[in-house]
């Protein structure tokens, strides 16, 4: 019994397409100007996907750099063997600068006063500037020459990357694009401003994957793509209009635990929500907000699929459970499988579908699929830091 990924499908679970992975990979590459890369984002468990072995695929693929949230993300993926540049985007606080020296990582610096934190700490840290071009959120401001100049003259940071982050790239209005024209002309008038001084930027990198999908041109060295390598856009509307082909890598399924018979009038669930209309089927299907299904879809609202049906979840969902009214839908029975994101038969429900119903984007879907659910089985690699800091250094360029 044992799966096509090679694990034990028990209870509930996230299944992986890895050709779905490759054909991200590929498509994306194909948008990429000559001299970049893709720089995958594989925080908050590669969306929920798991950063190990969506990493350890991408390293197959011939991916060399990833970027993560935070320190313990990238000490997990050299932990497991994985090669490249990792990239921490966020703060890093200085209890944990041991970890980017031992493992090789590369820390951005949020902003000038941090770069001198950085450089208190005494051993040489790879180091990647982020420059706030808009977004006010990290980075040191744009105006800012002087503090920037001075981030590039610490003697224990070794200054590899510079960069910014769009945050109306996925817009089409008007004053959308005149602001990302304006964050990528700020941003280039810093580095001519570092080049003047004496400070020739190395690598550069603007865009994530609404920026890529559209602003091209702005890919400069890196491509800092998440959601897109994972096979969608935030939204569905935006995954229908996108013109770039995108396969989902995720599914998640789930058992049924029992099938039982409601009669007319009776009620289901927490709060009794749900009442039988008539005599009605409900399954018990093992999944629920404790494993990052949204409880806001409950009562109606989301649906599964079983059997190839898509059929609706009643009453409330429970932290472990939740219930579906298969009434009509001949031979479900207990140990069945139900789809929650995924395929079955024609059918189809994305995470961009319950990102709709549940009011937010499927960023937030994925990166929440819990801890509980069984992935497929990772092989690990020997590993020591040293000989990993070794195999690393000829990667980055
Ligand atoms: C998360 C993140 C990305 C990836 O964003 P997507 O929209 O998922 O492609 C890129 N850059 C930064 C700074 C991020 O925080």
């Amino acid at each position: 019994m044992i799966g096509e990924n090679s694990f034990w499908k028990g209870r509930a679970w996230i299944e992986l397409d890895k050709t779905a992975l490759r054909h991200n990979v590929e498509t994306l590459r194909a948008l990429l100007p000559k001299d970049c890369e893709l720089m995958p984002a594989v925080k908050a468990n590669a969306y929920g996907h798991g950063a190990v072995y969506v990493s350890q695929e991408l390293n197959r693929l011939g991916v060399k750099a990833f970027c993560v949230a935070t320190v313990q993300e990238g000490a997990g993926l050299r932990k497991n063997g994985i090669l490249g540049d990792i990239l921490i985007l966020g703060y890093t606080h200085p209890k944990d600068f041991p970890l980017l020296d031992r493992h090789g990582l590369t820390q951005t610096v949020i902003d000038s006063s941090y770069a001198g934190t950085l450089n208190r700490y005494g051993k040489r840290l790879r180091v990647h500037v982020k420059i706030d071009t808009g977004m006010h959120r990290l980075g040191e401001r744009k105006e800012r020459i002087e503090e920037i100049s001075r981030i590039f003259r610490y003697q224990n940071l070794k200054v590899e990357g510079i960069f910014t982050h769009l945050c109306a790239s996925d817009q089409a209005s008007p004053e959308s694009k005149e602001f990302t024209r304006s964050q990528a002309k700020a941003f280039y008038d810093v580095i001519e401003q570092l080049r003047r001084r004496g400070f020739p930027c190395p690598r550069k990198h603007i865009v994530s994957s609404y920026g890529l999908l559209n602003y091209p041109e702005l890919a400069e060295n890196y491509a800092r793509v998440g959601i897109a390598l994972y096979g969608m856009l935030s939204t569905r509307g935006e995954t229908e209009l996108c013109n770039v082909s995108l396969k989902p890598v995720l599914s998640v399924k789930a058992r049924i635990a029992l099938v039982k018979d409601l009669l007319q009038g009776e009620a289901a669930g927490y709060g009794l929500q749900f009442v039988a209309s008539q005599d009605t089927k409900i399954a018990v299907v093992t999944i629920g907000y404790g494993d990052g299904i949204p409880r806001s879809l409950s009562c109606g609202t989301g649906n599964v699929l079983i059997h190839g049906y898509k059929l609706p979840i009643v009453g409330h969902i429970c932290m472990d459970q939740m219930l579906v009214d298969i009434s009509g839908i001949p031979d479900v029975k207990a140990g069945d499988i139900a789809v929650i994101i995924g395929r079955a038969g024609t059918e189809t429900i994305t995470a961009c579908d319950l990102a709709e119903q549940a009011g937010t984007i499927a960023n937030e879907i994925l990166s929440r699929l819990g801890e509980r659910l069984e992935r497929p089985k990772i092989l690990l690699k020997e590993y020591t830091p040293k000989n990993m800091l070794k195999k690393n250094a000829p990667i980055s360029k």
